[in-house]
């Protein structure tokens, strides 16, 4: 490879390169404009000349002169640049210092950078060596406007840096991945893999815009040569723009110009005409001045930061550390690749993950880029799909920092999974959103967040290790964040909002956050200030009077899945709740699955219809209804130890998809059956013999509607259970 970039030690050979090859395009680009010029022009104080030939002649010694600064002490120096004339960019003869009328300014930025990437090249190979120089230009219409510069300036490049008589037309060919255009379904990389391919072929060495190496074929991949990364423009890009356009001797006052630029922290984002407009100017310090001045309009920060997010301090507290990585990413004291910026948020529907995005967004002062398979989906055809997806993450690479939000990623669905009707279009999604997924785990400044409500059925792939650096569980909020959420909503802390969250345990954020809304509407149209009553009277529409017999019910139900776990030695749930609109026992997922804790973790999810049925007499639709539910749950379970994690007579992976159900063979249903069966009955055994510790519980949950893991556990305290069903399988 190429060491593209250039090291102290190389300094001074990438300056004089740099004025070289600058020097080259402006002479280029004079011979063109001669004719044209029929004005005189250069520093406002400046001898002008009259007449054509005068311009010319002055123009023939552009970057040659001698600064008047040589001539002048300090004090006469800072006076001049006072006065607006730089002193080192006009000559000792008074010569005209700006160089052209519309300066080519892009065909010298190429100039600069290609002088930056290979000054240090090998002379007999010369810049461009057999193989490909990616050029890696994320932005679609900023690789457009850069193609015929980069094709008009590469030749000076080579001739400048490779010795002896090759010539460049035949060893170098420039490729450049067009924009994807919305009236044709063709892929645009096939275009550009088909160039490469061709001039590769030939042994020509290929320079090729694309905005990253999966654009290139699988050829132009292998023989890559060099990989630079055309950057956004800064200030010192300008400096020594300015010694191309606006100097008579190659110099500038880089330090007041430096100072002047300062004045701009985002001249990167500038828009290109600003920045032409800016270089119209006669003097290099009423460029910098322009360049200074031109403001870009921030891009619209979502209002929402982290102090936004309530109720949930485990998840905030872990955030508010990659907020304060990107602070410190951004004033250079740590290195992208050591912030952990990739994070999966897996919930219920409505707890807050894709707020939790957006803030990280605000927090961060990231642009927030938001998508979705359904989102996407809307492009229509598959390669519209993938162009979309595409062009949001061209996007988030240009404009970082941003923040990239994938929302439903179970839409992805797993590619095994599909069984005999596997699906080449969603392969081809799934695929698409790896390799995009992969462009933005390397682009500094990216955050990728996604979004699942089932992270069990997300195409492993798309979740396997290393691909996301965290994965955060968000759940429904408790008592206390139901209160946090409420009083954050009303933006009133006064109220005493916490005797009514019992009432909404089991409701997510964005069910508290819309009792709230309906609260501050009723107030708002009595014209009162929001009180406890607008509230208890919001909570009364939308969450229905619990009737004491179903709570029981769900008590009973949720202590019996507790109680199983703890007797049969899993570990003890974080939070156990009941409410109006249903109940929850949060059992951890065991890290690790052997045959025998397996076994245990069946019994435990049959624990709520076994409690069911010993206090009840009866069974109800508590433990099924859908693939979520404890049927559900232990059904796919059961499956999988046959299929999947080899615990049954076969050793064969051959994990069965939902829809596929309904064909699996005779045999396996059976084994699947029996284990489903023994969990039961290990279920009813453990709850028989401890009908006292449900008691308990369901007492407890009665009362408070919400236990947390302290709480049960002294409930369960290790002297009151009878552990000896343990065994009992
Ligand atoms: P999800 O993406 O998990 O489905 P959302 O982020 O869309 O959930 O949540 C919907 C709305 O609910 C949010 O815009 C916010 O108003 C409210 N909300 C949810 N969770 C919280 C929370 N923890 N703190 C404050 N508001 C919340």
């Amino acid at each position: 490879m190429n060491t593209c970039g250039s090291t102290s030690s190389s300094h001074a050979r990438t300056r004089a390169l740099t004025l070289r090859l600058t020097k080259a395009i402006m002479d280029r680009h004079r011979e063109g404009h001669c004719d044209a010029l029929s004005e005189s022009w250069g520093a406002d104080n400046a001898p002008r000349p009259a007449r054509l030939p005068d311009i010319a002649r002055l123009l023939a010694v552009s970057g040659q002169g001698v600064p008047i600064a040589s001539q002048m002490t300090p004090k006469e120096i800072a006076d001049v640049i006072k006065s607006g004339i730089d002193p080192y960019a006009a000559a000792i003869d008074g010569t005209a210092v700006r160089q052209a009328l519309h300066p080519p300014l892009t065909d010298l930025l190429c100039a600069i950078h290609l002088a930056q990437w290979f000054s240090d090249c090998d002379p007999d190979i010369g810049p461009f060596a057999p193989g490909v120089t990616l050029i890696r230009v994320a932005d679609d219409a900023l690789r457009e406007r850069l193609e015929d510069p980069m094709g008009f300036v590469l030749p000076f490049a080579w001739e400048a840096l490779t010795r002896g008589s090759k010539k460049y037309p035949d060893h170098v060919a420039l490729v450049c991945l067009e924009k994807a255009s919305a009236f044709s379904k063709s892929d645009p990389r096939d275009k550009l893999r088909e160039s490469l391919d061709e001039a590769l072929a030939k042994g020509l060495g290929v320079v090729a815009l694309a905005a990253d190496p999966s654009d290139l074929s699988e050829g132009g991949r292998m023989l890559m040569v060099g990989d630079v990364t055309w950057p956004s423009l800064d200030g010192e890009a300008l400096i020594d723009l300015l010694r191309a356009t606006h100097s008579a001797t190659g110099e500038v006052a880089e330090a007041e110009l430096r100072t002047r630029l300062r004045g701009n922290t985002r001249i990167g984002a500038l828009p290109w005409p600003v920045v032409n407009h800016a270089f119209h100017a006669s003097t290099t310090l009423a460029v910098a001045d322009r360049v200074a001045k031109a403001r870009v309009p921030t891009p619209p920060v979502p209002r929402r930061t982290l102090d936004d997010v309530c109720g949930l301090p485990n998840v905030t507290e872990e955030l508010r550390h990659l907020v304060e990585d990107v602070r410190q990413w951004q004033a250079d004291e740590l290195d992208w690749s050591d912030v952990s910026a990739s994070i999966l948020l897996h919930g219920p529907p409505g707890v807050g993950k894709t707020m939790i995005a957006e803030a990280i967004a605000g927090s961060t002062g990231a642009t927030f880029i938001s998508t979705s398979y359904a989102e996407a989906q809307k492009a229509g055809h598959l390669g519209d799909y993938l162009r979309t997806m595409s062009a949001h993450v061209n996007r988030a690479i240009s404009s970082a920092p941003a923040v990239f939000f994938v929302d439903e990623l179970d839409s992805y669905v797993s590619r095994q999974g599909s069984g005999k009707n596997f699906s080449t279009y969603m392969h081809s999604v799934v695929n698409g959103l790896l390799e995009q997924l992969t462009k933005l785990n390397d682009a500094p400044g990216v955050i990728v967040v996604a979004a699942t409500n089932h992270l069990n059925v997300i195409d492993s792939a798309l979740i396997r290790a290393g691909r996301f650096d965290r994965k955060i569980s968000v759940g429904l909020p408790d008592k206390d964040g139901i209160a946090a959420i409420l009083s954050g909503h009303l933006g009133n802390e006064a109220l005493p909002l916490h005797d009514l969250s019992h009432r909404l345990v089991g409701l997510s954020g964005a069910d508290v956050a819309a009792i709230a809304r309906t609260a501050k509407g009723a107030a708002r149209r009595a014209r009162e200030t929001v009180a406890l009553c607008h509230v208890l009277s919001a909570i009364d529409q939308r969450v229905p009077r619990a009737d004491p017999e179903h709570i029981r019910r769900k008590a009973i139900h949720e202590a019996g899945h507790a109680v199983v776990g703890h007797v049969l030695g899993l570990k003890p749930g974080h939070r156990i709740f009941v409410a109006a609109v249903g109940g929850g026992y949060d059992s951890p997922v065991p890290p690790i699955m052997t045959p025998d804790v397996a076994d245990k973790e069946l019994a435990m999810r049959f624990g709520g219809r076994a409690a069911e049925v010993a206090f009840l007499g009866t069974l109800s639709t508590g433990s099924g209804g859908s693939e979520h539910s404890d049927l559900g749950g232990a059904t796919d379970l059961a499956i999988d130890l046959e299929q999947a994690y080899g615990f049954g007579p076969s050793l064969i992976y051959s994990p069965v998809a939902p829809a596929d159900r309904h064909r699996m063979p005779d045999d396996l249903l059976e084994r699947v059956e029996r284990r489903l069966h023994l969990a039961e009955d290990r279920a009813r055994s453990v709850i028989n013999a401890n009908r006292h510790l449900v008691e308990r519980i369901v007492d407890a949950l009665i009362e408070h509607r919400e236990l947390d893991q302290d709480a049960l556990l002294e409930l369960l305290a290790p002297d009151a259970c009878d552990c000896s069903v343990q065994e009992a399988s």
